[in-house]
């Protein structure tokens, strides 16, 4: 018992030492509590005060870790405080689980709905607006029976309204920011209805503002039965994220809750089905190949699919989210990425085009061809890129050989390419993603990782993925 408390007493001791100390402010704890209430059902009964001991609102923060995938710390820590200030959806998170629907699961119990736009915002052409709504709405027919009308005057369903602060509900929006839109599950009367905050800029397409497709398709989910999911991938998580209204394909975890309560659409064309809806790549996936991995400023960035990983040394939790989210101009699905710090960018590749970015912002004169580089023109895609801090150069991984690149000249190195595992001792499959970190190189081959000394090239261990990205399922 006395050994089991010390350990304990190690390890605060390790994560005090770790992690900077955090300055909560009042504005802080008056934001959490506020968030808790809205989010979290925190009522006056379950405690007024973060300060207080035991206090249920710490049972409150543990739940909201836990739907966000945090690590349940139960106090108001910089990763929690930085989810609670993202822009969202003003409809409660109550469960934990993936895809959910409301408590005693109301559902419309007819497969024909009708929808009306009430009025517009002033932020969109008339035209945009009825666009972004009904294809909102086809998102979800196109993978169930139901079938959507506009009607004009009367009571549709789905009532549409553009409002602000208090606008005939019991939830008043709250001006410029976090909350975005809400809707009521199926019902009569207000059920159904869905509410847009006109304190908000909606638009088409554009990154800059709140693409109203995006959000509408989200409160849809709403309107016809499905509850906040905590998958970030999902349609249905609740904070905001950037997505192209032209590539948009419903994720695999929104079809499957919308399905649990309508089941799939009988029109569906049997010769030319649609896209797989996407699923999120899962950390505790033991057998995942990352795209690629990169530093930024201190991060580690791990590509796949649609999303990156950011850990940042002060996080306890990688933070995944849409790659578009945080660069709506990006690709996805790259090859390889690495960190110029000449450039102060993350460069990513796909196929024979090159994106840098300069913390949010798409660097002027980019995307440029590979062979700008001086690669040769017959090299299709480079299959993992490296920056060496000791010697200044770039390693381009391209099947089983590698080039390197004079940061500094802005040049191909002569006699490249060589074969990897001529420097690389032990790398003879192919190198699919790869980064530098903390003295070491890191080489993976599919979802192992080769662990190198930076200088000697040594190769010391042999590790998983699940090394820097975290499993968190608890
Ligand atoms: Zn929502
Ligand atoms: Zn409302």
């Amino acid at each position: 018992m006395k050994t089991f408390n010390l350990s304990v007493l190690l390890s605060l001791a390790v994560a005090v030492y770790c992690v900077p100390i955090q300055q909560v402010t009042v504005q802080d704890e008056q934001l959490a509590e506020s968030y808790l209430r809205k989010f979290f059902n925190l009522t006056d009964e379950t405690g007024p005060t973060i300060r207080r001991g035991f206090s249920p609102l710490i049972t409150k923060l543990s739940e909201m870790q836990k739907f966000f995938g945090l690590q349940i710390t139960g106090t108001l820590d910089g990763d929690t405080l930085e989810m609670m200030k993202k822009p969202r959806c003003g409809v409660p998170d109550a469960h934990i689980g993936e895809f959910s629907t409301f408590p005693n699961g109301p559902k419309w119990r007819k497969n024909s709905l009708t929808y009306r736009i009430e009025n517009y915002t002033p932020d969109m052409s008339v035209a945009e607006v009825d666009h972004s709504i009904e294809k909102a709405l086809q998102v979800w027919a196109k993978v169930t029976p139901l079938r959507f009308t506009r009607i004009y005057s009367g009571t549709a369903d789905i009532m549409i309204s553009f409002g602000r602060l208090y606008h005939g509900d019991y939830y008043p929006f709250d001006g410029p920011g976090q909350i975005l839109a809400h809707a009521f599950a199926p019902g009569p009367g207000i059920g159904g209805d869905a509410h847009f905050d006109d304190d908000e800029t909606f638009t088409f397409r554009s990154n800059t503002g709140y693409v109203l497709f995006i959000v509408a398709a989200h409160e849809f989910g709403h309107s016809l039965g499905l509850s906040h999911s905590d998958d970030p991938g999902a349609l249905m998580y609740p904070m905001y994220s950037y997505q192209n209204p032209d590539t948009f394909v419903l994720p695999r975890d929104d079809v499957n809750g919308i399905q649990s309560l309508y089941g799939p659409n009988p029109d569906t064309d049997p010769v030319q089905p649609d896209p797989e809806p996407p699923t999120t790549p899962d950390a505790c996936d033991s057998t995942m190949v990352l795209d690629a991995v990169a530093t930024m400023r201190g991060e580690m960035l791990f590509f796949k699919d649609s999303f990156f990983w950011r850990s940042y040394p002060q996080s306890n939790t990688p933070q995944q989210t849409l790659i578009t989210n945080f660069w709506p101009n990006a690709p996805i699905n790259i090859d390889a990425a690495y960190e110029s710090q000449q450039l102060d960018s993350v460069l990513l590749f796909k196929g024979r085009k090159v994106w840098a970015f300069s913390g949010y912002d798409l660097v002027s004169g980019y995307p440029k061809p590979l062979s700008s580089f001086g690669l040769p023109k017959t090299i299709k895609k480079v299959d993992a890129a490296l920056y060496d801090a000791h010697s200044g150069k770039t390693l381009f991984f391209v099947g089983s050989n590698y080039y390197s690149y004079d940061e500094a000249r802005k040049t191909m190195d002569q006699g490249f390419p060589k074969p990897v595992d001529q420097t690389f001792s032990s790398m003879t499959g192919k190198v699919t993603a790869a980064f530098q970190y903390r003295g070491f190189t890191y080489l993976y081959s599919g979802p192992y990782m080769f662990e190198f000394s930076q200088r000697s090239k040594r190769l010391f261990r042999v590790l998983r993925n699940s090394y820097f990205l975290r499993c968190t399922n608890f």
